[in-house]
């Protein structure tokens, strides 16, 4: 049976960064934004959808795995239906990119790569779609661990440890707008990392 295997934060991190390793290694070189819609495309040949997936934005994103009639909403007619999607598809919540959700954007992409590299085989065998919701809901054990992970695989991706350090003592001023801004991150996922690192000012 498949299932969701428990997974420390030092093998996250350890994933991440061979990720980031092979894709560019000036990226965990030099402090800038990490290209994560371009490795998802280029390297594991994911490829991406804008919807409104629901009604009110509460789910961010959802991986399609295998080929699938997926329900999503219909801005112009106020009802669901359902559209045939491909395998190996992100579809994004376009109310993300009518608020110009940038960071938040680019989390759930981070997060969906999470469950990718993670949990494919789950969701394969499963025969389900892995989505990020706006709000933790925790449904199960297995869910709510399957969320962390990718939760966390997503921070360690777009903010890989030495680069947001090295970028961290370099800043003056408000140091998590300022490494907000540089790796096109949210200031909240910013402070979570910097907290998670042991550095706080
Ligand atoms: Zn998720």
């Amino acid at each position: 049976m498949a299932m969701i295997y428990r997974c420390s934060k030092a093998a996250l991190e350890a994933k991440a960064r061979q990720i980031l390793m092979a894709y560019n290694p000036d990226l965990l070189d030099a402090p800038q934004p990490i290209p994560i819609m371009e490795i998802m495309e280029d390297v594991y040949g994911l490829n991406f959808e804008y919807q409104y997936i629901r009604n009110d934005g509460r789910v961010l994103g959802l991986t399609v795995f295998n080929s699938a009639l997926v329900p999503i909403y219909d801005e112009e007619y106020k009802q669901y239906e359902l559209i045939e999607v491909k395998g190996n598809t992100v579809i994004l919540d376009a109310h993300l990119f009518d608020k110009k959700m940038d960071g938040r954007s680019r989390y759930t992409c981070a997060h969906e790569l999470g469950h990718y590299v993670r949990h494919r085989e789950f969701y394969l065998a499963e025969d389900l779609e892995a989505a990020k919701s706006g709000d933790v809901e925790l449904t199960s054990e297995e869910d709510s661990s399957a969320e962390w992970q990718a939760d966390y695989f997503g921070c360690c991706l777009l903010m890989p440890k030495g680069v947001v350090k090295k970028a961290y003592y370099r800043a003056m001023g408000d140091k998590v707008a300022a490494l907000a801004n540089l790796f096109r991150v949210s200031q909240q996922s910013m402070r979570i990392r910097l907290q998670e690192l042991g550095l706080t000012s």
